[in-house]
């Protein structure tokens, strides 16, 4: 990824392999799957978080920023790949993370102080308020000034990149699939994923959004915002299509019981089975839940026979690290 260039961007996108993962469990009800391996983009920074972080690298850097903060757990997708983008492309990075620090650090956070970056721990009470003013000034007078990342990258410029995606994936199949799926943390992948199917022409393909939270209770509407002012700024014409014609949906029924919830067996037996019969490897938390509920909407005959699905391998795997793999 070279944060200086879109079109270099556009080209690493365009290069990511569609892998046939059509089990025979799909198969049996007529379904194709297609999985976008967005995982082997990189040997560090892959997946959406590669994505999301693209726009944020260059906005800091736009804005002569040095140093990057940003929020995340002790097994963080966000704060791994952003310790190895610093790194990468020159920012220093600080790492805010919720609790004392432990004992012993998880695999994710001894890479990512490795890789350079400043692991700030703070209470789970100051985490809640993590981004009042006044911490961020206690922190930029210790510090320096810094450039501030949500956590998990949302927000609109996260969002952006995944529109990236969708134009690499336009090019690749020019429309020939029914419908493609992601899992969903905050939803912005989703809401960028969605926009940039709108942006190439391809409303009619519905983007759909694998929730892995039990009580996502107010995602749909943060994704609604995040995905309206994407598309406003593609369409400045004015015609507003976010209303009549948003392409996104929001699936919440298969979070297995919620976000760092214990496995149950049905799902390492849904893992190990996929991983065995694809050969293609599934983080925890998000991509396993995710083929687990397209698999169960097969099964509940959610699909029309024909239907051809993209599936978004968002990556993740450096999670697998201290979980029980199949
Ligand atoms: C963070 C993450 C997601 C969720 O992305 P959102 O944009 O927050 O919805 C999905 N898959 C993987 C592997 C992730 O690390």
């Amino acid at each position: 990824m070279v944060i200086d260039s879109d079109s270099d961007f556009f080209k690493l996108a365009c290069a990511v392999p569609l892998q046939d993962a059509t089990t025979s469990g799909l198969a049996g009800h007529g379904v194709e799957l297609l999985v976008r391996r967005d995982d082997l983009i990189d040997s560090g920074l892959s997946g959406n978080k590669a994505y999301k972080l693209f726009y944020n690298l260059r906005a800091a850097r736009d804005a002569g920023y040095s140093r990057l903060l940003s929020f995340g757990g002790a097994y963080s997708n966000h704060l791994y790949a952003l310790a190895i983008a610093g790194a990468r492309y020159g920012f220093a990075t600080l790492g805010v993370i919720r609790g004392e620090r432990p004992a012993h650090l998880s695999p994710t956070l001894q890479d990512a102080e490795q890789a350079g970056m400043q692991l700030l721990f703070i209470s789970r009470a100051a985490y809640q308020r993590k981004t009042f003013t006044h911490l961020l000034d206690e922190w930029r007078k210790q510090f320096g000034d810094f450039y501030v990342i949500p956590e998990g990258g949302a927000g609109v410029p996260g969002a952006r990149g995944l529109t990236v995606m969708a134009r690499a994936l336009e090019a690749q199949l020019e429309g020939d699939y029914t419908a493609v799926c992601i899992a969903c943390g905050t939803g912005t992948s989703l809401a960028g994923l969605a926009a940039g199917l709108t942006a190439v022409g391809r409303s009619d393909k519905p983007a759909l959004g694998f929730s892995v939270l039990k009580g996502d209770g107010g995602l749909g509407t943060g994704i609604a915002e995040t995905y309206r002012q994407l598309c406003a700024k593609h369409n400045a014409s004015g015609d507003d299509r976010s209303h009549n014609a948003a392409n996104w949906r929001l699936i919440s029924g298969f979070h297995a019981g919620g976000y760092g919830k214990k496995h149950p067996a049905y799902l390492f037996d849904f893992w190990r089975t996929f991983e065995q019969e694809t050969g293609i490897p599934l983080d925890p938390v998000y991509t396993l839940k995710m083929m687990w509920g397209i698999h169960c909407l097969a099964q509940q005959g959610y699909w029309p026979r024909g239907t051809r699905i993209v599936a978004i391998h968002s990556g993740g795997l450096q999670g697998r690290r201290g979980f029980v793999c199949p």
